[in-house]
């Protein structure tokens, strides 16, 4: 986009979607890539529904727990919050006054939600935190056959939909480490009760970096997701624009 193409779409939206990721190990079978294009992309889909501007995305994330794999890239966590503002208040001061951070990856949430805040406090612009796998939950798992976690069925698929010359099915394996107590529990959507923990080390519980079941993983099953997702996101959108 040119400035003006930008001054031009303001007269249509005040909202913009800042899609964040990270660049990090995703197993044997999927690139570093992953969270950082997933969200650029299902960024992009809704674009193409509904007035939105998206920035580019945001490759790095809090990522400290792979870094035992190579080419793991992590910034910290104070590092990702002033990022994360310094890019919000550029969209306010254009005029951007509904900010959406599209996250893509597990060990950056908690973090964007400080960042969220801190938006707020400082510009009053409206600021929502959407994980993918949350905005449309009640579909997404209904979908899956395995626990979810990282590199996991659902990523693994989402990716085959989405770029599929990039992931090599051959090379994924099933992985999931048993916990430490039932408390504890390696799949996201395993619902309460539950003790939250630190980040384990990835490589001390998975030789493979894989936590969850990629070689459940479908095209079919991607697609769905993405369009699950999408059409929630365009929803969050279409009664953001209406406000
Ligand atoms: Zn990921």
């Amino acid at each position: 986009m040119s400035w003006p193409e930008v001054e031009e779409i303001k007269k249509q939206t005040d909202v913009a979607i800042i899609p964040v990721g990270s660049t990090e190990q995703h197993g044997l079978h999927l690139p570093l890539k992953t969270d950082a294009f997933i969200a650029y992309e299902l960024a992009k889909l809704a674009a193409q529904k509904v007035p939105v501007v998206v920035t580019p995305p945001i490759f790095y994330g809090e990522s400290s727990h792979h870094l035992d794999f190579p080419g793991t890239i992590s910034i910290n966590s104070s590092t990702l919050v002033s990022l994360i503002k310094d890019v919000a208040k550029s969209l306010v001061r254009h005029g951007f006054k509904k900010i959406i951070i599209l996250n893509a990856h597990g060990g950056n949430t908690h973090i964007l939600q400080t960042a969220a805040n801190e938006i707020h406090q400082e510009t009053q612009a409206f600021v929502a935190l959407v994980d993918w796998w949350t905005i449309a939950s009640d579909e997404v798992m209904k979908i899956k056959t395995s626990p979810i976690w990282h590199a996991c069925e659902l990523e693994t698929s989402i990716m085959l939909a989405l770029d599929l010359s990039s992931v090599d099915l051959s090379k994924a394996v099933k992985q999931i480490p048993s916990a430490l107590s039932k408390f504890i529990k390696y799949d996201f959507a395993a619902g309460e009760p539950r003790a939250r923990v630190a980040w384990p080390n990835v490589k001390k519980v998975s030789g493979s970096g894989v936590i969850g079941d990629p070689t459940k993983a479908s095209i079919e099953k991607g697609e769905k997701i993405v369009n699950k997702v999408v059409e929630r996101l365009v929803t969050l959108i279409t009664e953001l624009l209406a406000k």
